[in-house]
């Protein structure tokens, strides 16, 4: 991952018609580049001009004005990519923005790819990867406690929270170096009992990193939920009713919710993607079987089931049928006793099986909705989490860094109260130091990189 000496330029606001579009140039040749396009009204040249301050002036194509509008310049490492960089605004026409795009490649800039400038900050050592994914994320909100989420996590709280246990790790392995070099003089910086009392330490602050995946899942990936049922049982209805407008087809012919639909949901603080399946039941219709078989899929990879039975009326064999299929799924199962509305009979809870709630709901006039949410979010939000103060972790990858290293500092733990010596235990404690690392960049590999990157769009 060595340092890219190239300058790029890309459109930075969205594509389409606006008030103004703003092109950057990032790079060593940037003001230079930006000087070959961008003219002020006060006739110095962006190179003469103070950084961080914004400046009207002619933007010209070749040697023909085509536009006016405001340029500012931020200088090396005092930018969001932490090389020189130029900003232009210019009026917001999808034609016109090209155009200034194009005057700046002209002038010498290269496009910048997905993602560029973000990659630039995280190899100029301006941003983590964990505040790089978290500026994708902020991007990508749909709802406040994401915003709230990412937004901590790209001013860096889980950057520091990784840090600071990198720290005791440190602490932890270098005394163990000193052991290595005099085993027999008591030179060690800390006492076994010590050494000890630093790896619980790390492992409690690693396990309530590990834990807060919890609510980081919840709240920026969502959590895969299915919704099984016999046909007619209300399913298209509930989900309507949840996303509180009209997306899934509803019918009164049975087994007509052939496809399985995503959707995501806002609940209350956390997002549901719900997978809205055909049912399962036996059936000898093709089209509809295939369905079948994908809601099976759906409830094998699902992390919540909503089970939704009628419960206005009695249990049919397809209801026992899903209750005995429901008996071997993993993940927390909430039993939905639908329609409402029509007088309840509660029939699942004679069946004998476990589930996380019984709610009784009325899809058509929202009774019981408000509980089933409670219900959700009681499932995936333990605890309240203060975002500006503790780290949160957010994706898969970070989690996989943290569970490592985790696994790390408890061999280092069992080596010593195995009756190891500290050296062995310090190379577990540096396997553990180099996985947490990987949480900010330090130790990824440019494949994964370019991967986080990707998901960028261009001009970020
Ligand atoms: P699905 O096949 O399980 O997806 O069921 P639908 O959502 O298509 O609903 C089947 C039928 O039940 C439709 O006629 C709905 O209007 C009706 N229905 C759904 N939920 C309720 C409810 O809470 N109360 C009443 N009375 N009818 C409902």
């Amino acid at each position: 991952m060595g340092t890219d000496h190239s300058t790029v330029s890309a459109v930075s606001t969205p594509h389409g018609r606006g008030g103004i579009a703003v092109i950057r140039i990032s790079g060593e040749a940037a003001v230079a580049v930006a000087d070959r396009v961008f003219f002020a009204g006060n006739g110095a040249a962006l190179a003469d001009m103070e950084s961080n301050r914004m400046v009207w002036g002619a933007i010209r194509y070749e040697d023909e004005q085509i536009d006016d509008g405001m340029a500012v310049v931020f200088r090396a490492p005092h930018s969001y990519t932490g090389e020189d960089t130029v900003e232009i605004s210019c009026h917001g026409g999808v034609f016109i923005t090209q155009k200034v795009l194009e005057a700046t490649f002209l002038a010498g800039a290269q496009p910048a790819g997905p993602g560029e400038f973000t990659k630039r900050a995280f190899l100029n050592g301006k941003l983590g990867l964990s505040q790089a994914e978290a500026v994708i994320d902020l991007i990508d909100a749909e709802n406040m406690e994401k915003v709230r989420l990412a937004g901590a996590g790209a001013r860096g709280t889980l950057k520091r929270a990784a840090e600071e246990i990198c720290l005791l790790l440190r602490d932890a392995v270098s005394s163990t170096y000193a052991y290595i070099d005099f085993p027999d003089e008591d030179l060690t910086d800390m006492t076994r009992e010590e050494l000890l009392s630093a790896i619980d330490t790390a492992d409690t602050r690693l396990c309530r990193l590990i834990d807060s995946y919890s609510l980081g899942r919840a709240v920026n990936e969502g959590i895969r939920c299915a919704i099984v049922g016999r046909p007619n049982t209300g399913k298209s209805s509930l989900l309507n009713a949840l996303m509180g407008e009209d997306r899934a087809i509803v019918t009164e012919i049975a087994g007509t919710t052939r496809d399985v639909l995503e959707e995501r949901i806002n609940i209350g603080r956390m997002m549901l993607r719900v997978s809205d399946t055909a049912g399962i039941r036996e059936t000898d219709d093709v089209v509809e079987r295939l369905g079948v078989a994908r809601s099976i899929r759906a409830l094998s990879e699902a992390e919540v089931v909503l089970a939704v039975f009628d419960g206005s009326s009695e249990a049919a064999d397809e209801d026992r049928a899903l209750l005995e299929r429901l008996a071997d799924v993993r993940c927390p199962v909430i039993a939905v006793l639908n329609k409402a509305d029509l007088g309840a009979r509660r029939f699942v809870a004679d069946t004998g099986c476990s589930f996380a709630a019984e709610i009784a709901v009325s899809a058509k006039n929202g009774e019981g909705l408000e509980q089933l949410r409670a219900s959700l979010e009681s499932l995936f939000l333990r605890g309240e989490i203060d975002y500006h103060t503790e780290g949160v972790i957010a994706n898969a990858r970070q989690y996989a860094a943290v569970c490592a290293a985790r696994e790390h500092v408890r061999h280092a733990r069992a080596a010593l109260c195995e009756g190891f010596t500290q050296d062995i235990a310090g190379m577990d404690l540096e396997l553990a130091l180099g996985a947490l690392s990987e949480v900010d960049g330090r130790a990824v590999t440019g494949e994964v990189v370019d991967t986080i990157f990707h998901n960028f769009c261009v001009g970020k």
